[in-house]
């Protein structure tokens, strides 16, 4: 059963073709689908172009109504879908751009480079600051409106110095944490776990979240700041950005906890709360964990 009633396959894979249109739907048509596509026989990157309006279907957003589909192409070729995402009642920094979304989705795949990005509009001057943090920044390929541009060209002097390999938003290590008090439970595992693999170079404020929805379908997201610091992704958004790629996209959500360190000059956490109360009447968890 597809458990994406609102995609139209008729329409949105129009461009696609029939062998990698059946792979595609089998994918899509799983109940644990998670943002990722792999299996085709066309080119990565022209399949991440024909399917720009699948990824676009996978936009909310209520308050301006303008949607934005992305793809990333990675260095396995796999493709990762990237849509906005927009929160009502908070401010509008709390929005997700579509870039965001499939650079992050990638990245929790556990991808460690990106060769192309897709985008159905020109990237943002915030997304092109974002996307200083990937490791092959100055030389990533991005697509949009029949273009292709690298990077360093759309952003010429860039804030900030780039990233070494080694030290970027995908291949950065695990930090050394671990929990203040006793672990009591899978959910609380997954938060901390996802905070050791957040990306914080620039506050040293690794945070992790751990969401649970109503059908036992849990999800986790971790930090990934940027050195202008503003289009910092926080823990809580990378985790309703996973999960609006599953078939769990609109179910409540059960339990949420946030990790973070208690020596911490920054922290997403009073946002998360922020952000939690108005799609829920939840209490967010909090685990306090310390630098080893
Ligand atoms: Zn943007």
């Amino acid at each position: 059963m597809m458990p994406f009633e609102f995609l139209n396959e008729d329409d949105l894979l129009r461009d696609v073709s029939l062998i990698d249109r059946a792979s595609i739907l089998q994918q899509l048509g799983s109940s644990d689908f998670d943002g990722c596509l792999k299996d085709f026989t066309g080119a990565p990157l022209d399949l991440a172009e024909q399917l720009l309006p699948l990824a676009r279907a996978f936009s909310m957003a209520p308050v301006s109504g303008f949607s934005v589909g992305a793809i990333a192409v990675g260095a396995s070729k796999r493709l990762y879908l990237g849509a906005n995402l927009e929160f009502i009642g908070v401010p509008l920094s709390a929005s997700l751009h579509a870039e965001q979304s499939a650079v992050l989705n990638a990245w929790m795949h556990g991808e460690a480079a990106l060769h192309h990005l897709v985008v159905s509009a020109a990237p943002c001057g915030h997304c092109r600051q974002f996307l200083w943090e990937l490791p092959n920044a100055d030389q990533l390929s991005i697509h949009f409106e029949g273009k292709r541009l690298d990077l360093s060209s759309l952003l010429p002097a860039a804030f900030g110095e780039s990233r070494r390999k080694g030290a970027s938003l995908m291949d950065s290590p695990e930090c050394a944490l671990e929990p203040v008090g006793l672990i009591r439970n899978d959910l609380e595992a997954i938060a901390v776990g996802a905070a050791k693999a957040s990306y914080t170079p620039y506050t040293a404020a690794p945070e992790g979240v751990a969401l649970q929805c109503i059908n036992g379908t849990t999800f986790s997201g971790r930090t990934a700041e940027s050195v202008a610091f503003n289009p910092t992704v926080s823990a809580l958004v990378c985790a309703l950005n996973q999960r609006n790629f599953s078939s769990s996209r609109e179910d409540a959500i059960s339990r949420c906890v946030h990790a973070k360190l208690v020596t911490s000059l920054s922290s997403q956490e009073s946002f998360s709360k922020s952000l939690l109360s108005r799609m829920s009447h939840l209490s967010m968890e909090t685990i306090l964990m310390e630098a080893l």
